[in-house]
């Protein structure tokens, strides 16, 4: 394989600090020649001295422009695509800010390593066929898509009868559900298995991440939504599954670390040999069980979503991410964030977005609705 040339996306967060991770494993197979972070200016600097010659952007609102950063503002990290010669784009950044960055990979004919899941929620049926057309590979960095990636390699589509997405469950899991109105953004970040950023830690208790990701998965796979399902599965060792026509279930099983996924997709097609973190299954009890939607509404609230498509998986993210925002700065309580979500998801979400553009606007619309809808609460 020949040196790639890389580009991180969220180099600051913790999909971008397990990139660097699993990269600097191999010297001889890549290199970082862009870095983005949104606010972490000295982390982002600090990061950028271990590559020498790489670019970087920085895409938050900073007062003074810094010496060793090359771009700034919103539109930064697609600058920073633009202006670069690279083989792939790792896309770590958090929320709908993702989606411009990967439109723009595309656009630039650079492979995509996809952990922003909100790409393909809010956009896929838009890019996936863009990037066919331009002969770019999207790979699924999410842990679940990732697994049904490899599982579906050289399978017919036509040969599979359902996905099943496993879930740890998150924080509440066993907490008593009348106990779930009084919890607290501490306890919510409080996640048994994964270590990850802020917003996708309070998703993975409330589910709200699972909702992201069957429609992920529906659209990535081209799946009709029924086809998908969730089981909770607390170790987080099978990452998912899938049945084929004949009935069998096949599972990719691995310890629940995310550098494994990441080192799949930047290498892709070939897989290195690594061993990042060995799982040794003996003694190990596997569980699996059906999620309740008392206690995961946010889960019920993504079917629908995905089942009625158009723009409401747009409207399911954008709403979620103002209420979890809303729920981070104590401005509502747990339980009212599904219930938000709900109310927006009444709103008519019908019109199918024809562009990126169309995309943009009406994920703006949702956050002054959800806002709207925030300051009534308050
Ligand atoms: P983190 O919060 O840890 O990191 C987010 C990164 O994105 C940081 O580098 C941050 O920069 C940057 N960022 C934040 N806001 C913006 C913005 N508005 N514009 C541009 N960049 C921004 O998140 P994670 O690494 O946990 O998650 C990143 C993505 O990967 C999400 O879409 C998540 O759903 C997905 N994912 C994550 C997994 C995980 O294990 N963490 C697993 C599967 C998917 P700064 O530090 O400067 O604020
Ligand atoms: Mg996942």
């Amino acid at each position: 394989m020949k040196t790639k040339r890389v580009i991180l996306l969220g180099a600051t967060g913790s999909i971008g600090t397990s990139t660097l991770d699993v990269l600097s494993s191999f010297p001889e197979k890549f290199r970082i020649v862009g870095l983005s972070a949104h606010t972490n200016s000295d982390k982002l600097l600090q990061i950028a001295r271990n590559h020498p010659g790489a670019r970087t952007a920085l895409t938050g609102i900073l007062a003074e422009q810094r010496e060793g950063i090359d771009f700034y503002g919103s539109t930064a990290a697609v600058q920073l695509i633009e202006s670069l010669d690279a083989d792939i784009v790792v896309n770590g950044i958090m929320g709908s800010a993702g989606l411009a960055p990967s439109a723009a990979a595309i656009e630039a004919g650079m492979h995509l390593a996809l952990a922003n899941k909100e790409t393909i929620v809010m956009a896929g049926e838009i890019l996936l066929p863009e990037a066919r057309k331009k002969g770019v590979n999207v790979l699924p960095v999410d842990s679940e898509h990732a697994a049904v990636f490899q599982l579906l390699k050289s399978r017919p589509h036509s040969e599979i009868s359902g996905i099943i997405l496993t879930a740890s469950g998150g924080a509440f899991r066993n907490t008593p559900l009348q106990e779930l109105a009084g919890v607290s953004v501490q306890e919510a970040l409080n996640h048994p298995t994964w270590n990850m950023g802020i917003k996708i830690t309070i998703d993975s208790a409330s589910m709200a991440n699972k909702g992201l990701e069957v429609i992920e998965a529906e659209r990535f796979f081209d799946m009709e939504t029924d086809k998908v399902s969730v089981l909770i599965h607390p170790q987080s060792y099978v990452h998912s599954l899938v049945r084929t026509c004949d009935g069998i279930l096949y599972a990719q099983v691995s310890a629940p670390d995310m550098k494994n996924p990441i080192i799949n997709a930047l290498s892709y097609p070939e897989t290195l040999v690594s061993d990042f973190a060995p799982l040794d299954l003996a003694g190990k009890n596997l569980e699996f069980y059906e999620p309740d939607y008392r206690r995961y509404p946010m889960l019920k609230l993504a079917f629908e979503a995905s089942r009625k498509s158009a723009a409401y998986p747009t409207a399911y993210n954008a709403a979620n991410e103002i209420a979890v925002e809303g729920f981070i700065r104590e401005r509502i309580r747990y339980l009212q964030i599904a219930e938000v979500v709900e109310a927006v998801l009444q709103h008519d979400w019908s019109d199918a977005p024809r562009d990126l553009q169309n995309v943009f606007e009406v994920d703006l619309r949702v956050r002054a609705v959800t806002e709207q809808l925030l300051d009534a609460q308050g």
